[in-house]
């Protein structure tokens, strides 16, 4: 390459957060959508009037679910979150320690909620990551 300079590729991850973010406020429906109506199979590990948790489809540790208010109601990412919010986003975040318990992630596991492009996210639903089964490592990438 001219001037000895390498030119790198962002990873898939980024790439993908990029092109989902020009859709990001469009308020469409997600794939997430599709899960909850159960259009789509998925491994649903827990379930409540408000909230889903399935596992990951790509899965970055032994454990890795995703939990999910079924009705997004505006919250298609956390910093989207207003007053109203406060009581589901409560919940979301009891689901998740109700699901690392029943997965017995006893050695502690992480909770991770990517926000916009720039924090990777790719799907416009707001979930929470519950990563698990192995050693985690700071600082993240
Ligand atoms: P984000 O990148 O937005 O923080 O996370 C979205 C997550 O949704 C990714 O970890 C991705 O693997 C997961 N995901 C995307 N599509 C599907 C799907 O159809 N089924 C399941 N189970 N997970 C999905």
């Amino acid at each position: 390459m001219a001037g000895g300079a390498v030119q790198q590729s962002p990873p898939g991850e980024e790439v993908a957060a990029q092109a989902a973010s020009l859709f990001k406020d469009s308020g469409s429906p997600t794939i997430f959508d599709k899960i909850i109506a159960k259009e789509i199979p998925s491994k649903i590990v827990y379930e409540d009037d408000k909230v889903l948790a399935f596992r990951d489809i790509n899965p970055q540790a032994p454990t890795h679910i995703l939990i999910i208010p079924k009705h997004r109601d505006g919250l298609t990412q956390l910093s989207k979150a207003e007053e109203r919010h406060k009581e589901i986003l409560g919940e979301l975040l009891y689901a998740s320690t109700v699901v690392a318990k029943k997965e017995k992630l006893d050695d502690g596991y992480r909770i991770v909620i990517n926000d916009g492009p720039q924090g990777c996210q790719s799907v416009y639903h707001l979930h929470i990551h519950l990563v698990g089964g192995r050693q985690m490592k700071w600082p993240p990438g």
